[in-house]
């Protein structure tokens, strides 16, 4: 049986500004299992990267978080600042999306892997760019030894977040968070990086939490997903399951709303800072009904598949959910084949030659 790495229970960060108590992130619960890929999937504003940021202790007092984020055993959110910093960047990594934007302009790219690796390690300075150098191979930049010395201004972004992965995996993590690592860039260079980071965590045994709103992505790389609506999970499963099967109606309105070039059409992500009694999604749900509005539905198993979970009233309950499952199908029926990550083509070689 696998164990799981990092598990997530009712976690709540709860922001108090001027116009009352925002919930960012409001019960959310999940596990990943070592050497897996959990994507989070749901849109701008549906909690993803507020619950990483808590996840990884970026987000403090004032803000109001409570539940249970464990690490390999350990309870992250009872750490003191100094005890979260060897977890973080040692054994959690962190993958940002503009890379440019994470890197220091004014240090040389060796010098910022450099400084990941002897912050957590105890090595010297020699051997401190010697691994920097092996880094940048291991990433897939070309010409290590002389890129090394080079600037971000001097790189692309594609090549740039070449350089992110490698800061990202200079400690050896075992679990890496990235947020949205690919959505900056060019959609030729988007399959690369995906492909890259895939298979680093193989190589590398580690586990990925990927957040995106990218279904491509998603169905490339995911080995399991959690889909956010308001700040909470409301549909979690294998992968296969929930791309071909997509329970909960706002997931199949998300699958459904993918125009196929990563984005969305429609924000169906509630802006409501106060969600409404009873399921959060009821006031967009076309198939709502009145229990819907009573009390937050429960997790129940769909179809009678016990690890693929949806929090609606028309699982685990003696309403039909045939209406569902057909929509779900239907729906599903785009993600049956094979895809491709975004802007793969058999010619990829997961180098940097075209970023
Ligand atoms: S519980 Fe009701 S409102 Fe919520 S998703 Fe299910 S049918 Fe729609």
């Amino acid at each position: 049986m696998n164990e799981a790495v990092l598990s997530v229970s009712d976690l709540q960060t709860h922001l108090h500004t001027d116009d009352g108590i925002v919930r960012a992130v409001d019960g959310l619960s999940f596990e990943v299992d070592r050497n897996e890929t959990v994507c989070l999937v749901g849109e701008s504003g549906s909690g993803k990267t507020m619950a990483c940021n808590t996840i990884t202790g970026m987000v403090g007092p004032p803000a109001e978080i409570n539940g249970e984020v464990r690490f390999d055993g350990q309870d992250l959110l009872g750490l003191s600042e100094s005890e979260l910093t060897s977890v973080r960047g040692n054994r959690i990594a962190y993958l940002f999306q503009n890379a440019q934007n994470a890197l220091d302009p004014v240090y040389t790219i060796g010098d910022q892997i450099a400084e990941a690796i002897t912050f957590h390690q105890d090595t010297s300075s020699e051997q401190a760019r010697e691994r920097a150098v092996e880094l940048l191979a291991t990433v897939g930049l070309s010409r290590p030894a002389e890129r090394v010395d080079e600037y971000p201004h001097e790189l692309s972004d594609g090549m740039c977040q070449r350089v992110a992965i490698a800061i990202a995996l200079a400690a050896e993590p075992d679990l890496l968070i990235a947020d949205e690592p690919v959505s900056a860039l060019d959609v030729m260079i988007q399959g690369r990086i995906i492909d890259l980071l895939d298979d680093l965590r193989e190589k590398r045994e580690f586990s990925l939490v990927l957040v995106t709103h990218d279904l491509r992505v998603v169905a490339s790389l995911a080995d399991r997903i959690v889909v956010l609506y308001g700040g909470t999970d409301v549909e979690r499963g294998a992968a296969t399951d929930v791309l071909q099967t997509p329970a909960h109606p706002y997931s199949q309105d998300l699958f459904e709303s993918f125009t196929g070039d990563g984005e969305s059409e429609d924000s169906l992500a509630s802006r409501d800072p106060i969600p409404p009694q009873g399921c959060r999604f009821h006031r967009e749900c076309r198939h709502a009904v009145d229990d819907c509005r009573a009390s937050k539905p429960p997790f129940a198993a769909v179809d009678g598949n016990e690890s693929h979970r949806a929090a609606c009233v028309y699982y685990g309950t003696e309403r039909d959910p045939g209406e569902l499952l057909f929509n779900a199908r239907h729906v599903g029926a785009a993600f049956d084949s094979a895809d491709e990550p975004p802007g793969q083509t058999a010619e990829t070689d997961g180098g940097d030659r075209d970023e």
